[in-house]
């Protein structure tokens, strides 16, 4: 292994890039102030080649961090993630524990080595590289790796790292690697883990975690054949032609917490513009020459899921958001990275089911306000990125293509984002808790069902209470609040309670999104018969009229009721919910028709709506209509769960 100054002379390219970029320099955002947007405690400049017919990459990365806590560190932990596509990995462990085993063969496996490692002024550091299981113990997971310092960083101050690494794509799983000619370049490079609340944070990559890395700056520079396109985070800055048949093209990305790209020889460049109030933003999609027919509509959603997020959330403040058409059979659809997402849909795909392209754009555009900038811990608390975003998804989606018909609109058949959502929960309503760490729900099943479905559920319920206004401004608030950094559950429940002003909010917190209880209320009964019924005189008043209600599951909320009569008359009470059953009368000139507990519809979190009415006189359309729903509904649940993330 070559010493430390001669390994300074091996990367003259990312040391030239060095001089001509600054920390503080701003091109790839709308900066309102010409200053960076993050704290910037990281800075990477990459060089990497690709090799497109053995699906490799050889890389040389510099990466500037800077200690931002207020104590010295003497460990730098990195993950690995490629190193999760080995059958060993914990990764590996956790899908065949979930029935799906990664692919296996050695030509299909994904790895990345360090080929050397050393930090200006500290030596080579090759020798104190280890690697750690922090969450399991795994001693065959190689996905995070830890270098010692022979002496400690002091806060405040930064370390240059030098690193060699050779990167092997795993054929197509979970949402990495190649398929045909298509490479998707995610969790590709050694990322610095995030010191956060006093220590590392740096996790293994899990079945069904995401991922978590402080801002920074990015330079990439990537070398293929010239008949490849690329789509990356970050802005393109430059595009050199080599002398061999390749080209080096260079992005820069700032404000960002990761970088990913995509490579194709079969994409096509369609762009649009949107402007925002920070200016403009170029949209850039990158559509499969064989889906080019979906190229307007993924554009078209796009767009709009922009102008959404921009009117109730906050503007968008980088200058390019890249859209990637992934390869069809692959596992590259439905993923976000900062400022990069990838769609999915099917040359076949017709417009009126609005699930697979226009729903995946929305999530994963949304992911860029839920992830891309407001970086919770996407291993500690998923609830805070997917069950947000599923909730701004299914807003955005109803707003865009009608409340009821938001998933489907076909003339007899329709369907909503929200409702889709809420299945998702009641699939799996009670396995686990909303605030889990990711890797400790009992499945993949129960993971997507509570993370997603049942967090928008929650967040649906929560809009009937406070008014969708304020649920909005809360959001607002938090995006705007905690945006460029780290925030927690703690931090975005304070958020809620301190916009809408009510402190009486933290029962339903414990139970919907700390504990496990089912919401379930029942009407028991609906009797309605003369007062005097000794008389035997059924036909006429007055009438007496009883409801009894039911708490059939553990979770307490108030429950309103309305009960309708044969003149037309409604009569609505409220019942606080607490006891296990409650009982009310009138005594009316009209007989009852029906009862309904929440006549509304907008307490979702309850499990069985079937049990919410009785009825007097039976009415069999609606019940029709619901029965088509729940089919078609099935039919989404698995194959959404496999494909969003
Ligand atoms: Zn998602």
């Amino acid at each position: 292994m070559p010493s430390p100054q001669l390994r300074m002379l091996l990367f003259p390219a990312a040391i030239g890039l060095l001089a001509l970029s600054a920390s503080a320099q701003v091109s790839a955002i709308n900066s309102p102030d010409g200053k960076p947007l993050s704290q910037r405690v990281v800075a990477y400049w990459i060089d990497a080649k690709l090799d497109t017919s053995a699906k490799t990459l050889d890389a040389t990365e510099i990466v500037e961090y800077r200690n931002p806590s207020d104590q010295p560190v003497s460990t730098i932990p990195f993950h690995l993630y490629l190193n999760a596509f080995r059958p060993q990995s914990t990764f590996a462990r956790e899908s065949h524990e979930n029935g799906t085993d990664i692919p296996h063969a050695k030509a299909e496996q994904g790895a990345i080595e360090i080929n050397s490692i050393a930090a200006e002024g500290y030596g080579d550091l090759a020798q104190s590289m280890r690697f750690t299981a922090p969450d399991d113990g795994n001693r065959d997971d190689h996905t995070v790796m830890e270098i010692t310092l022979p002496k400690p960083l002091l806060p405040t101050e930064a370390i240059r790292f030098h690193i060699a690494f050779h990167d092997k794509f795993p054929i197509s799983v979970a949402r990495n690697g190649y398929k045909r000619d298509f490479i998707m370049g995610a969790q590709w490079f050694p990322k610095v883990g995030v010191l956060w609340h006093g220590a590392w944070n740096c996790h293994q990559y899990h079945n069904d975690t995401e991922f978590f890395s402080d801002f920074g700056t990015y330079n990439v520079n990537l070398t293929l054949p010239e008949r490849y396109v690329v789509g990356a985070s970050g802005i393109q800055t430059g595009e050199q032609p080599n002398s061999d048949g390749t080209r080096t093209l260079s992005f820069r990305g700032e404000d960002i917490h990761d970088f990913a790209w995509a490579a194709s020889p079969h994409f096509q460049v369609v762009d649009d513009t949107f402007d925002n109030s920070l200016g403009t933003v170029k949209l850039h999609a990158l559509i499969l020459a064989s889906h080019a027919n979906q190229s307007d509509r993924y554009l078209s959603v796009l767009k709009q899921s922009m102008q959404k997020f921009d009117e109730w959330y906050g503007p968008y403040p980088y200058k390019q958001i890249t859209l990637i058409d992934p390869e069809p059979d692959s596992e590259f659809g439905g993923m976000e990275y900062p400022t990069l997402i990838t769609g999915g849909t099917d040359w076949w795909q017709p417009s009126w089911v609005y699930y697979g392209l226009e729903v995946t754009v929305a999530h994963e555009f949304g992911h860029q306000y839920w992830y891309g900038m407001v970086a919770t811990n996407e291993f500690e608390e998923p609830w805070l990125d997917e069950g947000i975003n599923s909730y701004s998804e299914e807003k955005v989606m109803g707003s865009l293509f009608g409340q009821n018909t938001s998933v489907v609109n076909a003339r007899r058949l329709y369907g909503s984002d929200a409702e889709t959502l809420r299945m998702f929960y009641l699939a799996r309503p009670d396995e686990d808790p909303i605030v889990r760490q990711g890797w400790k729900f009992v499945n993949d099943m129960s993971y997507g069902c509570i993370v997603y479905g049942k967090t928008a559920t929650v967040l649906a319920t929560l809009e009937a209470v406070l008014g969708e206004d304020t649920l909005r401004q809360a959001l607002r608030t938090y995006f705007v609040r905690y945006r460029f950094t780290h925030p927690t559950g703690t931090d975005f429940l304070q958020t809620l309670v301190e916009v809408s002003g009510r402190t009486d909010l933290e029962p339903y917190f414990t139970q919907a999104i700390y504990g496990t209880d089912v919401l379930d209320y029942s009407v028991d009964s609906l009797t309605s018969g003369p007062v005097d019924w000794w008389e035997g005189k059924s036909a006429e008043g007055p009438f007496q009229t009883s409801v009894t209600l039911r708490r059939k599951g553990t979770f307490l909320f108030p429950v309103k009721l309305e009960v309708g009569f044969e003149d037309g008359s409604k009569e609505q009470v409220a019942w606080d919910g607490k006891d296990r059953w409650t009982r009310f009368s009138w005594d009316k000139p009209s007989r009852a028709v029906y009862a309904q507990i929440d006549p509304d519809q907008n307490v979702l979190l309850d499990v069985n709506s079937f049990n919410n009415s009785y009825t007097l006189r039976s009415d069999p359309t609606a019940r029709l209509k619901l029965t088509n729903y729940w089919v078609f509904t099935q039919q989404l649940l698995a194959q959404w769960l496999s494909f969003l993330v």
